[in-house]
């Protein structure tokens, strides 16, 4: 008996074997689950499709579970309600909703925040803060509503979703940048969405995750991160992928039932210190 037998739902984010995405989908489907991916269109001259093969030698392994694997620019209202029908006709219903989705450009990264282009920053906003709200619109007529008795106690439960963000969205995490802006704006995205759709008994929250080595991570500069994460968090040491997976599949699952609105650090304990510790020990 897998916690997700029965469940079917949505991965928006996965680009390779890397991707939190991935490591939170396979743990789902390692327990039962069944989901449809996305991955970045290929552009039209690169014949090789990287993008999509990179996603689709990652399911491979998951024949039956990986029931599609489609195209997905979160930039396009047209593109996302696609997908959104697709899952609606291979599903019905969804019980869970992964957004493991952000860019900005290296340009504006690399540059004082200050200095941010405005277009640059228009960009980041719009993928890395808006598409979550694009995509709970999209999707709010096939997440399944909870069921409650008459004393409103959950008989079914309702869909979660979940979104991935980072302590540089709380306090000023230098060479994070423009990217810090846009969690900011993406936790509170969160909490509205999660009003909204609240009313439905559907969950909204977000996993605020360690430095990982991933595509996005190595922009934003994560090895400089782990070096501190290593010698300041209470456990001394990084999270792993699969950490941060077996709690995003957790918030995705009805054992976290209850729980929305909600920012889960993923993070060794980092973001609660208020000194560096033991780090001051090698100085
Ligand atoms: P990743 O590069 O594997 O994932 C980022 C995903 O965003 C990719 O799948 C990419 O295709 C997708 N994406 C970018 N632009 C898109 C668009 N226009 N339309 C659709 N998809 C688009 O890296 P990751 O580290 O797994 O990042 C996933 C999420 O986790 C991001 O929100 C990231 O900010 C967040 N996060 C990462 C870390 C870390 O250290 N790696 C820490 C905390 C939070």
């Amino acid at each position: 008996m897998g916690m997700f037998d029965g469940k079917k739902g949505l991965i928006l984010g996965v680009a390779n074997d890397r991707s939190i995405a991935w490591y939170i989908s396979k743990f789902i489907m390692e327990q039962g689950g069944v989901c449809g991916f996305t991955h970045l269109p290929d552009k039209a001259d690169d014949e090789r499709k990287k993008n999509r093969m990179r996603v689709q030698k990652c399911i491979d392994d998951f024949p039956q579970q990986a029931k599609f694997l489609v195209p997905l620019n979160v930039q396009s209202d047209e593109n996302i309600a696609e997908v959104m029908a697709l899952a609606q006709s291979e599903f019905g219903q969804i019980d869970f909703l992964l957004h493991s989705i952000a860019f900005a450009t290296l340009d504006d990264l690399k540059k004082d925040t200050i200095e941010t282009s405005r277009e640059g920053f228009k960009l980041a906003m719009e993928i890395s803060a808006y598409s979550l709200l694009a995509v709970c619109n999209a999707a709010k007529g096939i997440l399944k509503p909870a069921k409650l008795s008459d004393k409103r106690e959950v008989v079914e439960s309702g869909a979660a979703v979940l979104t991935l963000t980072y302590y540089g969205g709380e306090r000023i995490v230098p060479g994070y940048n423009v990217m810090g802006i846009c969690k900011a704006a993406l936790d509170s995205c969160m909490k509205y969405a999660a009003y909204d759709l609240g009313l439905h008994g559907i969950r909204v929250n977000a996993l605020s995750a360690g430095p990982l080595k991933t595509l996005a991570g190595s922009a934003a500069g994560v090895g400089d991160m782990q070096t501190v994460y290593d010698q300041m968090s209470p456990l001394q040491r990084c999270v792993t992928h699969e950490e941060v997976g077996r709690t995003g599949a957790f918030l995705l699952s009805e054992m976290s039932e209850g729980i929305t609105a909600e920012t889960m650090h993923v993070d060794g304990g980092f973001s609660e210190m208020g000194s560096p510790g033991r780090m001051l020990d090698k100085y």
